[in-house]
């Protein structure tokens, strides 16, 4: 996709942190970090959200999870982590670009949203 932000990101377009790479897989440290540790694993396969994973490209996202299993152990993670991955308005999605965030380095607190 030309204009998607993390395609961009992904071919080198625009620059990132890279944490890990493969043939299926790209991993940054988010720029606006919310955790000491903030990583976004994302497909290179341009898929818009997890609203878009079907039985075709299904393989990415697990390939995304594996990654970031590794990279919750290359950094350090041993006292736990959160992946959340937003989709569409409701959830915040600002990047149409399916991403894993992998948070984590203090613990995050028990609510999975904002209650108010
Ligand atoms: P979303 O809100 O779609 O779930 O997450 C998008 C994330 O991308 C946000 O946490 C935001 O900080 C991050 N982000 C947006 N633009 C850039 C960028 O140019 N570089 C990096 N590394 N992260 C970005
Ligand atoms: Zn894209």
């Amino acid at each position: 996709m030309s204009d998607c932000l993390f395609c961009k990101i992904i071919n080198g377009e625009i620059p990132s942190q890279r944490v890990y790479e493969d043939e299926y897989v790209y991993a940054f440290r988010d720029i606006t970090p919310q955790a000491p540790v903030h990583i976004l694993v994302v497909p290179k396969e341009h898929i818009a959200s997890a609203a878009d994973i079907d039985e075709n490209n299904s393989h990415l996202a697990a390939k995304c999870l594996v990654a970031a299993a590794k990279i919750a152990n290359s950094e350090g993670l041993s006292g736990g982590f959160r992946i959340i991955a937003n989709s569409g308005p409701d959830s915040g999605q600002t990047v149409l670009h399916l991403h894993f965030h992998i948070l984590g380095g203090k613990p995050l607190g028990t609510g999975l949203v904002a209650t108010e």
